[in-house]
């Protein structure tokens, strides 16, 4: 596959925790990040049905808006008794309505969502799940490269943990007995589906 050369790459997020730590991974390889908020671009609906489309569709816009290649991260949780879902719809599945016209992102709602849906199966019911990234890259001339990662582990109740983000306080990874909320980030970013997303670009693009 074609290579990332040192120079500009846009971040095609905005998400201000997502390009922190893009840029922190990207830090050794001479590459300079510039985010897509700080580049004034529009925010292109997610309209795909998987991962690797919504990143792909986030990465060629910014490459095409700005004629630089670009990297985009589409992320969400996986529910094997639950047929995958939420999914491509993990955060919407916290979306809520705070007030008149007011959205916000409520995630004890979105667990509470996740173990409702759960415990309608019965006590003995697979509680395994799996928090997937799908990293795309995008140059202008079109050419794209997509790379997964993937954490497995179980869902826990009640949630636990203060760390983190998202459904990290009922997921614990396979090996683990606290959740991705009691850990350090530190150690969650060694073992995350980002982090394992982030070794194969590495491999791939450097
Ligand atoms: P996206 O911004 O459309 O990719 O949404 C991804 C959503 O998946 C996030 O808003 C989180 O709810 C969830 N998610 C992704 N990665 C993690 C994680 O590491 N921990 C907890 N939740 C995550």
């Amino acid at each position: 596959m074609r290579k990332l050369s040192a120079g500009k790459l846009v971040i095609a997020s905005h998400n201000q925790g997502k390009v922190r730590e893009i840029r922190a991974l990207l830090a050794p390889f001479g590459i300079e990040p510039v985010s897509a908020g700080e580049l004034g671009l529009p925010e292109p609906e997610e309209t795909g049905t998987t991962f690797r489309e919504n990143a792909l569709l986030k990465a060629h816009a910014s490459a095409k808006g700005t004629n630089l290649p670009a990297l985009a991260d589409d992320s969400g949780l996986e529910v094997l008794a639950l047929g995958g879902r939420p999914g491509v719809y993990t955060a919407d599945w916290a979306e809520r309505q705070w007030f008149e016209g007011e959205k916000g992102r409520d995630w004890y709602m979105a667990m509470g969502k996740v173990e409702g849906l759960l415990a309608e199966q019965g006590p003995d019911v697979d509680r395994s799940a799996r928090f997937v990234c799908t990293l795309a890259i995008a140059w202008p001339d079109g050419e794209e490269a997509v790379f997964e990662g993937i954490v497995d582990g179980d869902l826990t109740w009640p949630p636990r943990g203060d760390l983190g983000f998202g459904y990290d306080p009922m997921f614990v990874a396979k090996g683990y007995d606290r959740t991705f909320a009691e850990i350090d980030p530190a150690e969650k970013h060694q073992v995350s589906h980002r982090a394992d997303a982030f070794a194969k670009l590495v491999a791939g693009a450097f």
